[in-house]
């Protein structure tokens, strides 16, 4: 946990959020603002700032939010029409919380290929 996260508040309970999935070692909770009709955001409960970071967290903990997305894309009704996950490092990629979150985004047709 880090003091000054908002995504740990979030985890522990301090800061609301509308959680939609949890397990041993990672979160989920709707997107405050957002871009898809589904947009979940997956965090690991450990604190760790984004991908440049992954020396601290377990295989464990970090397979831990890959697999949930599937879960919750199911869960969500959208594991079949399709979904993306993605994360966001470091400025030119926009990272506005330092800690490591995939969104999963669906529920509608995405215009434009990422990647
Ligand atoms: P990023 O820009 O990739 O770091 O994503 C951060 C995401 O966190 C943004 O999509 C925000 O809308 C979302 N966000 C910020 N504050 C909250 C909150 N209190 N509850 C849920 N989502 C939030």
């Amino acid at each position: 946990m880090s003091d000054n996260c908002l995504f740990c508040k979030i985890i522990k309970g301090d800061i609301p959020s509308d959680k939609v999935f949890e397990d041993a070692h990672c979160y989920a909770f709707r997107d405050i603002s957002p871009q898809t009709p589904k947009h979940v955001l997956i965090v690991p409960k450990r604190h760790v700032e984004g991908l440049n970071d992954l020396q601290g967290l377990s295989d464990a903990e970090l397979a831990a939010c890959l697999r949930a997305a599937a879960v919750i894309a199911e869960q969500e009704g959208v594991g079949e029409s399709g979904y993306r996950l993605l994360t966001n490092c470091g400025p030119h990629a926009c990272q506005s919380v330092q800690h490591l979150h995939f969104h999963l985004m669906g529920g509608r047709q995405m215009s434009e290929k990422m990647g």
